[in-house]
């Protein structure tokens, strides 16, 4: 694992991600393939100390001003499920999540792409305190590769086989370092990931959703909906008062047209706000004319919020309904409800504990917290560890 410390006090800048020519650059003085085995390394997930074939003043050279990647693991929580959650640290001491999802026919990783989000969703952990920074491409990145070499993997023999953008963040709000991720992430001398095994879940930025269209990329969209109504969709997501319903649905049109992708509709349903008959009837309706499927997911309930999560009985009702109006939808199991599994609960609670443990060993003044300006109430809570 890249546990390297970095001897300078400034932010060591990531190698990972760095095209050959770029790296040739940097390990200046070294034979002509070196550049090729520092990119291939990081892709693996080595530290700079590990890079043992590079020899030794290379290596200390490299320290002085860069770091392997850029994201370390702080913690993992495993779930009864067999999902675990992963809380990443970042080289200035944000932190993020991560969920890892292990099936049959794959292993999903779940990763962030901003510190925070600035969307403000009513159900969600991770849009409570703003946004707090972008992620660059190297961070996202990161998250990848650190879970891969923790789960066993190498580029070249992946234990992560899909991604889903659906951590923390709003992945078209951080539009350009998303792009770059996928470009690195996609690269046959990167982790050679398949684009149809890549997620990207969006709130609805429409603009964005059409330069997505015709950036070449083929990810699979999930568009966020959680109700068909604009009135009730403005109450749980406030993008929706500059992207109304009509305006969403047009660009995940053209975004089948332009990469021939069925759009995955998300739809977290929550008791008696957007789980009744007539959201069912609009829901088809406004879906109907382009290859759609409705994925539904019951709410993470957030403890800090009065949403509720409808029992399995009701789901499954509004699930049969969908089916017999003729949609495509099944009803998605959530992982980790053990484990916080709702986007940025996991953060929040663990920056809560820092602080409670900050404020026991420091109760006087000092009220900084961990990261920039991370902050979140004291609670204790209990979690697995491992
Ligand atoms: N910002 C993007 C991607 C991250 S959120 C988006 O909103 O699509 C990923 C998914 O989790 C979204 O569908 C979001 O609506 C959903 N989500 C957020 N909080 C949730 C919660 N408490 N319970 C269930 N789903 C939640
Ligand atoms: Fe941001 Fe997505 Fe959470 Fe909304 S649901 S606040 S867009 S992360």
């Amino acid at each position: 694992m890249n546990a390297e410390t970095n001897e300078s006090t400034k932010t060591p800048t990531p190698l990972l991600g760095l095209s050959v020519a770029e790296l040739a650059e940097i390990a200046t003085g070294a034979p002509s393939y070196t550049a090729k085995q520092i990119r291939a390394f990081c892709f693996d997930g080595k530290s700079i100390d590990d890079m043992t074939s590079l020899g030794k003043d290379l290596r200390a050279r490299l320290k002085r001003d860069y770091v392997s990647v850029p994201v370390t693991v702080e913690k993992v929580f495993s779930s009864a499920d067999g999902s675990k959650k992963y809380l990443f640290k970042m080289t200035d001491g944000n932190l993020v999540e991560g969920v890892y999802m292990p099936h049959d026919y794959g292993n999903t990783l779940c990763v962030s792409t901003q510190v925070g989000c600035r969307m403000g969703c009513a159900f969600c952990a991770s849009g409570m305190d703003g946004l707090i920074r972008n992620l660059s491409a190297a961070e996202i990145l990161g998250q990848v590769v650190a879970v891969n070499s923790a789960e066993g993997g190498t580029a070249k023999k992946r234990a992560v086989t899909n991604i889903v953008l659906m951590g923390s963040g709003e992945p078209l709000d951080n539009y350009g370092n998303v792009l770059r991720f996928l470009d690195e992430v996609s690269a046959e001398d990167g982790l050679n990931v398949s684009e149809r095994n890549i997620s990207l879940s969006t709130s609805g930025l429409a603009d964005r959703m059409r330069n997505l269209a015709d950036s070449g990329h083929k990810v699979t969209l999930s568009v966020s909906l959680h109700s068909p109504f604009d009135d009730k969709r403005s109450q749980l997501m406030p993008v929706n008062r500059k992207y109304h319903i009509a305006d969403l649905m047009a660009a995940a049109r053209y975004y089948f047209e332009k990469t021939g992708r069925r759009v995955i509709v998300e739809y977290t349903l929550i008791d008696g706000e957007n789980d009744d008959e007539a959201s069912a009837k609009e829901l088809v309706k406004i879906t109907r004319g382009f290859p759609a499927h409705i994925n539904l997911i019951r709410l993470n309930e957030v403890k800090e919020k009065s949403l509720k999560r409808p029992d399995a009985k009701k789901a499954n009702e509004f699930l049969a309904l969908l089916q017999s109006m003729g949609a495509s939808a099944t009803l998605r199991r959530s992982f980790g409800g053990d484990i916080e599994g709702a986007c940025g609960q996991l953060r929040r609670r663990v920056l809560a504990e820092k602080n409670a443990e900050k404020r026991i060993a420091q109760p006087a003044t000092d009220n900084e917290s961990e990261g920039r300006k991370e902050s979140a109430k004291p609670r204790r809570s209990k979690f697995t560890t491992v």
